[in-house]
């Protein structure tokens, strides 16, 4: 049967639109987590992601008390370090980033968040090698098991995709589904960053296409990570493609400009340009880039549902 999908549905498009707290501030402490969480309500988000590269950095009731009264939905996310990597041969190094994943799901937990993302099955930065057999399995054991932790705690955990500078584990939407399958946790999902899908992928469609209702969360960022529809993402086919899933999950904004990023950071995720230098115009642009290419996809989606069933009731003789 046909899908339908009435004008109302279109305008009643209801994916919270996130954005991520490191738009707001170089320094990540309880201070600067307040104020990120106060100015993500005031530039119209629904929801914040708050990075747990370091979980003890920010006092954990006085953040959620915030998100609670700004209505704030949240996420987490985090990357693993290469001295706490579970993806490494090396047993020590594996039991860091197990007791690293662990931390942060239960903060994830005590923030009142239901998801935690990122690159949560490898470190995140240039490997020199690719993985190991062993590691490999290192990271499936860790996995499932941080996995059916987070189940018992009604969390969800995601793998996002990233490019091959920064992990050398999953740089494709199919390779992630291969784990997923492999694992077997339904709580498992995954996480697409168009910024990285410009990179590895052969175009927008198909890796969502092949997610499905396993697609768990979206990072939306331009080919340079500065503002939306300033670079070489095919964002309209991005879309299309969220749309013909019926995604109806976060989608998140994420940039990052040299004098607004922590140096280590920076330095990892290789940020050197000044692509903006006002945050609250930035993030208001972008939630209404969000906002209106998402209903203009289920729009043209309409259309050519309209189309095919006007051509299937007046065959051609
Ligand atoms: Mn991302």
């Amino acid at each position: 049967m046909i899908k339908r999908t009435n004008v109302t549905e279109i305008d009643a498009v209801t994916n919270p639109i996130g954005i991520h707290a490191l738009v707001w501030t170089a320094e990540w402490n309880t201070r600067t987590a307040l104020e990120a969480v106060a100015r993500s309500k005031d530039a119209g988000f629904d929801l914040i992601e708050l990075p747990l590269l370091n979980p003890d950095a920010i006092e954990i009731a006085e953040v959620r008390r915030s998100l609670e009264r700004h209505k704030l939905d949240v996420r987490c996310s985090l990357g693993l370090r290469f001295d706490a990597d579970i993806s490494s041969s090396n047993r020590a190094i594996v039991v860091r980033g197990k007791e690293l994943l662990k931390k942060a799901l239960e903060t994830t937990y005590d923030l009142g968040s239901t998801y935690l993302t990122g690159v949560t099955y490898s470190a995140l930065g240039k490997y020199n090698q690719p993985p190991t057999v062993e590691g490999q399995m290192h990271m499936q054991e860790s996995l499932a098991e941080l996995a059916d932790k987070a189940a018992d705690l009604g969390v969800g955990i995601g793998m996002e995709v990233v490019n091959r500078y920064e992990s050398n584990l999953i740089n494709t939407a199919s390779k992630a589904l291969d784990i997923l399958d492999l694992l077997g946790r339904p709580n498992l999902t995954v996480h697409l960053d168009t910024y990285h899908m410009h990179i590895e992928e052969v175009d927008f469609t198909q890796p969502i296409l092949a997610c499905g209702n396993r697609l768990g969360y979206v990072h939306i960022g331009e080919s340079h990570r500065g503002y939306l529809g300033s670079g070489s993402i095919p964002f309209t086919q991005l879309f299309r493609a969220l749309a013909t899933i019926d995604y109806d999950g976060p989608i998140t904004f994420e940039s990052f400009s040299a004098t607004s990023t922590a140096p280590e950071l920076a330095g990892t995720l290789a940020v050197w340009r000044e692509l903006w230098n006002d945050p609250y115009d930035l993030a208001v642009h972008a939630r209404d880039y969000i906002s209106s290419s998402l209903k203009q996809a289920h729009r043209a989606n309409r259309l050519a549902e309209q189309f095919i069933q006007m051509k299937q009731s007046q065959p051609l003789s």
